[in-house]
């Protein structure tokens, strides 16, 4: 039986006073049943937003001070960077970091990213922890089931569900789960005060998601592990970025021509933005990013397709790098 979807945005009173549902800018019957799901698998209470950059920009309204500084990893999601130069005048500032060490001491909020997209490096949590700050650990690509940044003494995981978690590129959504009910509490305030609020058909289609993440996941994986391998051996491949788990890999080809001839050269493979949905994708990064990334970078989104037609793919597009 699929969970209940209820698009109401408003329920009645009872004798004469709101119930647990009574508006849906607070609260709504299939976001929470979604909540609860998310919440288990992370190990705490867990809000939905619209967006996985809504979820983040509820923690920066949250958890920051206008003044405040954001220590963001390196070759993390470069939306997080965009957003927060986009907030400075609202007092928000930032540095980036190497996350395989120790945040910068002058730090009020750290944001880490396991894996990071599209560098691949995966955070150091132990010496994120030890800072004073508050941490943040953006896990959309490790995903609940390969990492639990909670249990690693983190205070917020952030998830862009819209990808492996809802996983079909269908919806847009975004997590965040805490174990501290007070931080829960405020997040929830600024969302319904803000009206960052997910639409119950999301929350359903993410429900849904959630069913098949594991069999998903572990496919996913197991291609990308074989197309990291064979791309390693490739001679028109200089570097290849895997970093032992799930399903997203970045490699180098010589410079952006030479990617956009492979995003030109593909057939099964789509050529498209975005990450974690059920067909494999691929796209040269430095269009979006500049000189924060090598000018050739790739990033690869391992789908549900047969490995072996895929690298067929990739090596024949591969040929004309
Ligand atoms: N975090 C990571 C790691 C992402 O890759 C993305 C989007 O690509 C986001 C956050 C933002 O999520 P959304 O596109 O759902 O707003």
């Amino acid at each position: 039986m699929g969970a209940p979807l209820d698009r109401s945005a408003t329920w009645p009173y009872e004798a004469g006073e709101p119930g647990r549902f009574s508006y849906a800018r607070a609260d709504h019957p299939t976001g929470v049943a979604c909540e609860e799901a998310l919440g288990a698998l992370d190990g705490g209470h867990a809000l939905l937003y619209p967006s996985g950059m809504g979820a983040v920009t509820t923690v920066v309204l949250t958890m920051l001070r206008p003044g405040g500084t954001i220590a963001l990893a390196e070759g993390a999601y470069y939306g997080h960077r965009v957003l927060f130069d986009h907030l400075a005048p609202w007092g928000v500032n930032v540095v980036e970091f190497d996350q395989t060490g120790p945040p910068p001491g002058d730090a009020d909020l750290i944001l880490v990213e396991a894996p990071a997209n599209p560098i691949l490096t995966m955070p150091d949590l132990e010496a994120a922890v030890a800072h004073a700050a508050p941490v943040v650990c953006d896990a959309t690509v490790a995903t609940p089931l390969r990492l639990r940044p909670l249990e690693h003494g983190c205070d917020v995981v952030l998830h862009s569900a819209t990808k492996i978690l809802a996983g079909h590129d269908d919806v847009l959504a975004g997590v965040t789960v805490t174990r501290d009910a007070e931080l829960r509490d405020r997040l929830h305030t600024t969302r319904r005060l803000a009206g960052i609020v997910a639409p119950a058909d999301t929350a359903w289609l993410v429900q849904r998601g959630l069913r098949t993440l594991e069999v998903r996941l572990a496919r996913q994986e197991a291609t990308a592990r074989v197309l990291a391998e064979r791309l390693a051996a490739h001679p028109a491949v200089q570097t290849v970025r895997y970093p032992g788990l799930s399903f997203l890999l970045s490699f180098d080809v010589a410079d952006a021509a030479a990617a956009q001839r492979v995003e030109s050269a593909l057939g099964t493979i789509e050529n498209a933005t975005s990450l974690g949905g059920t067909r494999t994708k691929l796209e040269a990064r430095h269009r979006w990013e500049g000189d924060r990334i090598p000018t050739g970078l790739i990033r690869l989104s391992a789908g549900l397709e047969d490995p072996a037609a895929l690298w067929a793919d990739l090596e024949q597009a591969l040929g004309d790098a």
